[in-house]
C-alpha cells in the first residue's frame, strides 16, 4: 500500500509545492499573420490571428507550440497528422520545417496569438520571422500540455537567454504582489534588454554576451556575482543546451539548490537545428 510509505523526497515536497501537470487536446491550426514589428535588435514580435486560433488554450508560462514554417516560396505550410505519437505528413507530402515556440500572450478577445522571436544567424525560424508580413501564413500545434509550477516559494529564480524571455515575461506577469524574484538573462548587448510587467518584487541581472570572452558562458559566470536571498527557491532555467546543464549542476553544487525544485531546459544546442532537452531529474 503506497500511503505507509514516506519518501525522504516528501518530506521536503509538499503536496502544493509538487508541479501540475494538465494535458489538452491536440490541433493543427493554420493562423495568418496580422502584425510584424521589431521589439529590438534581435527579437522580432509576430501578432497571428484567424478563426482557427478558437479554443487555444496555453495555461503554463513556459508552454511551448511547434511552429510549422511555409517553404520558401510557398504560401502556406501542408497540414500534418497530429497525434500522441507525434507529427505525420500524408504520403508524398514535403516536410515543413518545425520549431518550438512560447506562446508569449494570448488574447482571446482580439483573437491574437504572439509569439517573440529571437534572431540569430540562419535557420528556418529565424529567417521566416526576419521577412514576416500580414497576410503570410504559418502553421501551430500546441500546446500539447502545461507544466504549472507552484507559486508558493520564498522565492523565484529565473535564468535564461533570448529564447527564454517570451516564458519569463509570463512568468514575472503572473506572479503575484508577495512573490520574489531574480531573474538573470542573457542577451547581446543593452539595446536588447526588455522591459518586464510584472506585480512581483523583481531584481532583473541583464548579463551582456557581447563583452563576455568568448569560450565562456555568460550566464554560468554570472550566477557567482549573484546574492541569493535566504529561503527555499524555485529555479527556472532555459538556454542554449549545455549552459542550461551547468547551471543546474552548480545551482545545486554551490547554490544550495534542491534538485526537486529545479526546471532547465536546453531550448537550443549550439550547432544542431532544432532541439528541446530536459535536465529534470
Ligand atoms: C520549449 C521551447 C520553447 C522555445 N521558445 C522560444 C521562443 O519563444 N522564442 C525563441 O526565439 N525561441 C524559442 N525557442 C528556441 C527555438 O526553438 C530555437 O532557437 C530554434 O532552434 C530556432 O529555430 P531556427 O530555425 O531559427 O534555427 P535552427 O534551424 O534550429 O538552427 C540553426 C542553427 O542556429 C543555431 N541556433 C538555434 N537557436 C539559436 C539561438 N537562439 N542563438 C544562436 N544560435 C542558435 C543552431 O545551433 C543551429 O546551428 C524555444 C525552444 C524550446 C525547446
Amino acid at each position: 500500500m503506497r500511503g505507509f510509505h514516506h519518501h525522504d523526497s516528501q518530506k521536503e515536497s509538499t503536496p502544493e509545492r509538487r508541479p501540475r501537470r494538465v494535458r489538452h487536446e491536440l490541433r493543427f491550426r493554420l493562423l495568418e499573420v496580422r502584425n510584424a514589428e521589431r521589439l529590438t535588435p534581435h527579437m522580432m514580435r509576430i501578432t497571428l490571428g484567424g478563426g482557427d486560433l478558437e479554443g487555444f488554450h496555453s495555461p503554463g508560462f513556459d508552454d511551448h507550440i511547434k511552429l510549422f514554417f511555409p517553404a520558401p516560396g510557398e504560401e502556406a505550410p501542408p497540414r500534418p497528422d497530429l497525434s500522441e505519437r507525434g507529427v505525420s505528413f500524408p504520403a508524398g507530402q514535403v516536410h515543413p520545417a518545425v520549431r518550438d515556440f512560447t506562446p508569449r500572450h494570448h488574447d482571446p478577445v482580439a483573437g491574437t496569438l504572439q509569439i517573440d522571436f529571437a534572431l540569430h544567424e540562419t535557420g528556418p525560424a529565424s529567417e521566416w520571422a526576419r521577412q514576416a508580413r500580414p497576410g503570410q501564413k504559418l502553421g501551430i500545434g500546441g500546446p500539447r500540455g502545461s507544466f504549472i509550477l507552484p507559486m508558493d516559494f520564498d522565492w523565484h529564480l529565473l535564468i535564461g537567454d533570448e529564447t527564454a524571455l517570451p516564458a519569463i515575461a509570463r512568468r514575472l506577469e503572473e506572479l503575484p504582489a508577495d512573490a520574489r524574484v531574480i531573474v538573470l538573462a542573457e542577451v547581446d548587448g543593452e539595446a536588447d534588454e526588455l522591459t518586464f510587467g510584472t506585480q512581483a518584487a523583481a531584481t532583473v541581472h541583464w548579463v551582456h554576451r557581447g563583452a563576455a570572452p568568448s569560450g565562456t558562458a555568460p550566464l554560468v559566470e554570472a550566477l557567482n556575482t549573484v546574492a541569493f536571498p535566504e529561503g527555499h527557491y524555485y529555479a527556472w532555467i532555459a538556454c542554449e543546451s549545455s549552459s542550461a546543464k551547468c547551471l543546474r549542476q552548480a545551482l545545486i553544487a554551490e547554490h544550495g539548490a534542491n534538485p526537486k525544485w529545479i526546471r532547465a531546459s536546453g531550448y537550443w544546442r549550439r550547432g544542431t537545428a532544432g532541439v528541446h532537452d530536459s535536465f529534470d531529474e
